[in-house]
């Protein structure tokens, strides 16, 4: 997938729509939640906005609000998922940062200890 995937071609969107099937753990009207296929921790969860944006930045100047959504549902699956020991929020922006679907995602990661740098 490349960073010129636009919203009929993208894995997200289909996920979003139900085309394709996800475990989703938490929605609200402008976001969806679902655990990761390849999960990096013991949660690992990624929290996408409904309408398609290539990556977090151009989210943050379309829809602003949407992306306070983004880290409002990070709390609550937080909370949902018992991780008041701490948790760990990571856009990858472009594909040297490692991002592989080009629609706007946090990853929430926790349940065990994290270490820094990321790698
Ligand atoms: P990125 O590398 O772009 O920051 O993260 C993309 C994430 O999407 C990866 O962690 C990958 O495991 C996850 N992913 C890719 N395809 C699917 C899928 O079809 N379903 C789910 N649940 N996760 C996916
Ligand atoms: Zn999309």
């Amino acid at each position: 997938m490349s960073a010129e995937t636009g919203p009929e071609d993208c894995l997200f969107c289909k996920i979003v729509s139900g085309d394709i099937d996800a475990d989703v753990v938490h929605e609200t009207a402008t976001t969806v939640a679902f655990r990761d296929r390849n999960p990096q921790a013991p949660t690992h969860v990624l929290v996408i906005p409904r309408s398609h944006y290539a990556n977090a930045a151009d989210l943050a100047v379309g829809e602003p609000e949407t992306a306070a959504h983004l880290f409002d549902a990070a709390r609550a699956i937080a909370e949902q998922e018992g991780l008041g020991e701490g948790y760990r929020l990571v856009f990858n922006t472009g594909a040297a940062a490692h991002q592989t679907v080009f629609h706007a995602h946090m990853h929430v990661l926790g349940g065990r200890a994290m270490t820094w740098p990321p790698g």
